[in-house]
């Protein structure tokens, strides 16, 4: 799941990323709202949830907010502000947010929000996606073969067979791989990807499911359900 962060307060931005990469999500955090809007103009529906602080550098959250509803966008936002007058809150509803949190909060809280708008967004995810004999368990950070074999997965090994289940039989490149699963800021390292995906390999063959990801010489890899 990639989520959008603006947050111009270096720590508390720097805290939600961190809290946020821990339970599995990928984060897009950026400081001000031109950046934002120039991320959501072009590439949105890669975001599960975008998360606005209210006062931000060049344009506001609210801001973000009104202009993604006026081009009828249906990305759950969260906002957060250090306002908390009902007057304030009416207008950041108002503006299109889906919920809103009060600064000071709890990363507890902040989880179980995003969790509550994910439940209320279409793009809800489901507790497991099954292709083939895999099965993804997101709960626990787990895929489980045909023989009920569990193999636990580090978060980006998780998201790497997650978005290779959900384009089985497709060509795909390593740098899509690389868009869709790494930070867009990430140091570019040429040879992460396939790194990464010949540890995904080796857990695989413990459950005697390595031949799942096929290796296409010059153009990149393919999900082969069986
Ligand atoms: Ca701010």
């Amino acid at each position: 799941m990639r989520v959008l962060l603006v947050e111009d307060e270096p720590d508390l931005g720097a805290a939600i990323k961190r809290t946020l990469t821990q339970h599995k999500y990928l984060v897009d955090w950026v400081i001000d709202g031109d950046e934002a809007w120039a991320y959501l103009e072009n590439s949105w529906t890669q975001y599960t949830l975008a998360i606005f602080d209210w006062m931000l550098p060049k344009s506001s959250g609210l801001e973000l907010c009104k202009r993604l509803r006026k081009f009828n966008n249906p990305l759950p936002v969260l906002m957060l502000t250090a306002k908390d007058s009902m007057e304030d809150k009416v207008a950041g509803l108002d503006a299109g947010a889906d919920d809103y949190l009060v600064k000071p909060f709890g990363m507890a809280e902040l989880l179980a929000r995003l969790r509550a708008l994910q439940r209320r967004s279409p793009q809800f995810k489901p507790q497991k996606l099954t292709v083939g004999n895999l099965s993804l368990d997101y709960g626990n950070n787990l895929v489980v073969s045909q023989n009920l074999q569990e193999i636990i997965l580090t978060n980006k090994e998780f998201q790497l067979l997650e978005y290779f289940m959900k384009h089985p039989h497709q060509i795909i490149t390593t740098e899509q791989i690389r868009n869709q699963l790494w930070e867009v800021n990430a140091e570019p390292v040429s040879n992460v990807v396939a790194a990464q995906i010949r540890l995904l390999r080796r857990k695989l063959a413990n459950v005697g499911c390595d031949h799942v990801i096929e290796t296409l010489h010059g153009l990149g890899y393919r999900f082969n359900v069986n």
